[in-house]
């Protein structure tokens, strides 16, 4: 299973993502995650995204391209991945669709979990709220003045991300305004759909 995740910071790829692991096996790829544990090492590519991630702007295109280039040769991606939170650009989506082709690789689906703006914050704000409540501690990019600059990041350089895989008969959105329990439910049948037409 090869498959992209789109939509909005607090749209609930993440959680999605964790779910579809547990049942099809292949590893969730977030270069958030990935750039997050970059800071958390201070590498050189951590010390580069940490200001940037910390405003809530996108990091440059080859830093996130090569993290995924170097991933992908990783053996659990045999099994195949789930891409959450890259692509971001168009730039990255045409990047990995060369990464894919040099392996001989396609995508099975690309799905967009289509939010209404206004929850975005308030969910953004129960995050906070549920993890202080756990002892977590809350990402630096979780504060209203970042949060609104990802949503700006967002309709400007990732909602063509969608335009561009839906001019190529790729994509299929998904209500993500309903309960965690249906919105799963919709994606699998949305796989199931995307395998079936692969397959004919
Ligand atoms: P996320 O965990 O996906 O919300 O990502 C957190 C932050 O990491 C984003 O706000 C960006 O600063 C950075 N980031 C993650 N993925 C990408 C990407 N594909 N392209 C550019 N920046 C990214």
């Amino acid at each position: 299973m090869r498959l992209v995740l789109l939509g909005p910071p607090g749209a609930g790829k993440g959680t999605q993502a964790a779910r579809l692991v547990r049942k099809h096996g292949a590893p969730q790829l977030s270069t958030g995650d990935m750039l997050r544990a970059a800071v958390a090492a201070k590498t050189p590519l951590g010390l580069k995204a940490k200001a940037l991630m910390d405003a809530g702007s996108l990091v440059p295109d080859d830093l996130v391209i090569g993290l995924i280039d170097e991933r992908l040769n990783s053996p659990d991606c045999a099994r195949g991945f789930i891409l959450d939170g890259f692509p971001r650009t168009v730039a990255q989506a045409e990047a990995l669709q060369e990464l894919l082709d040099r392996r001989g690789l396609s995508l099975d689906a690309v799905l967009e979990l289509a939010v209404d703006e206004g929850a975005l914050v308030d969910r953004m704000r129960k995050r906070v709220d549920e993890t202080l409540a756990a002892g977590g501690a809350v990402r630096a990019d979780d504060n209203p003045e970042s949060f609104k600059t990802r949503l700006e990041a967002y309709r400007a350089q990732t909602a063509p991300v969608s335009a561009h895989y839906a001019g190529r008969r790729q994509l299929t959105k998904i209500d993500g305004m309903a309960p965690i329990d249906e919105v799963t439910a919709a994606i699998d049948r949305a796989l199931v759909d995307a395998t079936v037409s692969r397959d004919e």
